[in-house]
């Protein structure tokens, strides 16, 4: 039922985890891919032979979404290569771990630009192109954290609660461009972002979620494709949780 053929879809932190599974969900519905990340060459290729694997094109992006002239640049290259911009999935983020007490202000400032600030540097790049067309979706990836709290992330829950209200502002401003954003706040999924979890602290938290167990990257991106096609023509500014009902 969702038909992405013809889109132009750039996601962010592409090449891992959330961000990959999206990106071939994306592209399995018909979308081009901008396939965006910082280090992780050889993992960005992995994400754009899946790409390629449904038969869509890509382009892999490597810009730090911390950096504005890196974001502006991408942006660039995306309508360059893949000739228009349609979806922006405002994916990258880093967690930076600490007690309030003991956090280093740089620990604050990365994770606050790489999904706060990354967003709006990304969002304001790929807007102007949608303004034009009068059609847009942006979907940014908040997190439960960012609707709960969630202790030692302080940072982290500031970003993802600062995201979910940009996206809601954001959304204010630009619906009647026929551009609708939305927020997506998933609980706890498989990914290397957790990876270093003690397996004590996972059965704890195991127990505090109804499903039972953490979910898959392939059980957010179905959301998300929804939420970039045709169909979410009249949704707009919502938060929307994938976390096995942790925050029931
Ligand atoms: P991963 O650590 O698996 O992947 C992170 C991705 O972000 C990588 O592709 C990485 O690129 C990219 N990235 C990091 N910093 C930058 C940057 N400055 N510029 C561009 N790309 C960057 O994370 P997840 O897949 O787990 O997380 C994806 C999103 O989902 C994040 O926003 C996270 O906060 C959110 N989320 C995750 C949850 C989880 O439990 N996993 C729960 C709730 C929300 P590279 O490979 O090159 O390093």
């Amino acid at each position: 039922m969702i038909d992405l053929d013809g889109k132009v879809a750039l996601v962010t932190g592409a090449s891992r985890g959330i961000g990959r599974a999206i990106a071939a969900q994306l592209a399995q519905l018909g979308a081009d891919i901008a396939i965006n990340y910082l280090e992780n060459a050889e993992a960005a290729e992995a994400t754009a032979q899946l790409v390629a694997g449904s038969g869509r094109g890509y382009a892999l992006c490597r810009a730090d979404v911390t950096n504005r002239d890196e974001v502006k640049g991408m942006v660039e290259e995306v309508l360059k290569e893949l000739g228009r911009l349609d979806i922006l999935v405002n994916n990258a983020g880093i967690i930076s771990d600490q007690f309030l007490a003991f956090m280093k202000p740089e620990q604050w400032d990365q994770v606050i630009a790489t999904s706060l600030t990354g967003a709006f540097n990304c969002a304001q790049a790929a807007v102007r192109p949608m303004m034009k067309q009068r059609w847009g979706r942006i979907v940014n990836i908040a997190s439960a954290a960012g609707l709960m709290g969630d202790v030692r992330r302080t940072n982290y829950a500031a970003a993802k609660g600062g995201l979910i209200a940009f996206s809601k502002a954001l959304a204010r401003e630009v619906v009647g461009q026929g551009i609708m954003v939305n927020a997506v706040a998933p609980g706890v999924i498989e990914t290397d972002l957790i990876s270093d979890m003690p397996d004590k602290q996972r059965a704890q938290m195991c127990q505090l979620i109804p499903a039972g167990r953490f979910g898959k990257p392939e059980e957010v991106a179905p959301l998300v494709a929804f939420l970039c096609s045709e169909h979410a023509a009249y949704i707009t500014g919502q938060v929307f949780s994938v976390d096995g009902g942790l925050r029931m």
